[in-house]
């Protein structure tokens, strides 16, 4: 049986790494619209969630190494007073591409092909999915097809045209700073810093010895933006920021802003399934959620784990849509719950700061 599985980040990845030694891992291609060596993001936090499915797919590898272990959250004014600190478990600052590299090399057989995209589906009149269309109008057939192509998913806009995503109340710019004496000044601790109006918010962790993930979380209506220049982001961050502590104007000191990104965050209203027929989505293109649950990566990589080992029982094709029914059973409930606490995280943020102070920036 072959599987296609549409893009190669962390969802495509985890499921191909997870279809390793069952009877869909010999004949598996993977398809991935970005040319290979193209830019690749930032950062984000791997959760207890992420590092538990992660040893369940590539047990080989010692995850913890792939970043920085992330032992305390601070909470902080916009000057760095503390408002409150406390312990986390369980939580690595990885580099996305240091991450994405370690977890390609455990794809096992998977044919990659980077630079090939998916632009349609060929489908039969029930629904079933028989070959996906390339950009070029080529085709590639399957007989258990993956969508795992992000929160813009093209694949869930053919298949699940009544999808939406929410709106863009929040921007991110997310950026790393080359800074040896910050990263060792941070340590391991994650530091959030708050505007007490709300709507404006910094975060800084470092996830190695030399370099600082930053990203400035923003109220979309009071200052909206465009994509701008390199240069026209950096001097919207240095205004915004002015005034607040001396560390994260160092970081911006120390930040190529060619590197950054503006990122406009929107979630996915929960879906009724997640599959159709012989296709299932994955990771963003499933559940987008909120930055402030942290859990976009995390998810992806509990929808992988998961899928492999309802695969790994399934050894005719007309098993597979049993497979895939109940791995949309099973994951559907607590992509509701992070659309919830996604939500609220952001309505609290958007909200002047509570007098008892803000709340920590994770859903665990
Ligand atoms: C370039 C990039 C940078 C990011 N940076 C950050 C960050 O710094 N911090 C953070 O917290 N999150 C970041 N994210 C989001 C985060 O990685 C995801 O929320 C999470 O990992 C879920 O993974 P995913 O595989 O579902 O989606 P994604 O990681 O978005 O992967 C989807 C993949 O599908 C590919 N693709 C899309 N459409 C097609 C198509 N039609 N045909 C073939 N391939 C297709 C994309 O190129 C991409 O590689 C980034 C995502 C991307 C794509």
């Amino acid at each position: 049986m072959r599987t296609v599985i549409i893009g190669g980040g962390v969802a495509g990845c985890a499921m191909a790494a997870a279809l390793r030694g069952t009877g869909f891992g010999e004949n598996t291609v993977m398809l991935e619209r970005r040319p290979l060596g193209a830019p690749s993001g930032m950062g984000f936090i791997l959760m207890r969630n992420g590092l538990d499915a992660l040893a369940e797919i590539a047990p080989e590898l010692d995850w913890r190494t792939a970043g920085r272990e992330i032992t305390r959250v601070s909470l902080r004014s916009r000057t760095g007073r503390i408002f409150a600190e406390s312990p986390l478990e369980d939580a690595v600052c990885v580099s996305r591409t240091t991450f994405l590299e370690m977890l390609r090399a455990t794809v096992g057989r998977t044919q990659v092909l980077d630079g090939w995209g998916v632009r349609a589906l060929d489908r039969e009149p029930s629904g079933a999915t028989r070959a996906a269309v390339l950009d070029d109008g080529g085709r590639v057939e399957g007989d258990l097809f993956l969508a795992c192509d992000g929160a813009q998913s093209r694949v869930r806009r053919i298949v699940m045209p009544d999808a939406e995503l929410g709106d863009a109340a929040v921007l991110e710019i997310v950026s790393v700073a080359e800074s040896p004496a910050l990263a060792a000044r941070l340590g391991s601790t994650f530091r959030k810093y708050h505007d007490e109006e709300g709507g404006l918010a910094v975060g800084l962790l470092a996830e190695n010895d030399r370099q600082v993930v930053w990203f400035i979380q923003i109220d979309a209506s009071r200052w909206p933006i465009e994509q701008p220049s390199p240069e026209a982001l950096q001097r919207f961050a240095v205004e915004r920021v002015a005034g607040w502590a001396p560390e994260i104007l160092e970081a911006l000191d120390a930040t190529d802003f060619r590197r950054s990104h503006l990122w406009p965050t929107r979630d996915l209203l929960p879906l009724p399934a997640l599959h159709v027929g012989n296709l299932a989505l994955l990771g963003d293109a499933a559940h987008a959620c909120l930055p402030f649950t942290s859990q976009g990566a995390n998810g992806a990589l509990v929808d992988a784990a998961l899928l492999g080992s309802l695969l790994g029982k399934v050894s005719t094709r007309c098993e597979i849509e049993d497979a895939l029914a109940r791995y949309s059973r099973l994951r559907t409930p607590h992509h509701r719950r992070m659309f919830i606490e996604g939500r609220r995280l952001r309505a609290e943020f958007l909200a002047p700061m509570p007098v008892d102070g803000p709340r920590i920036p994770m859903v665990i």
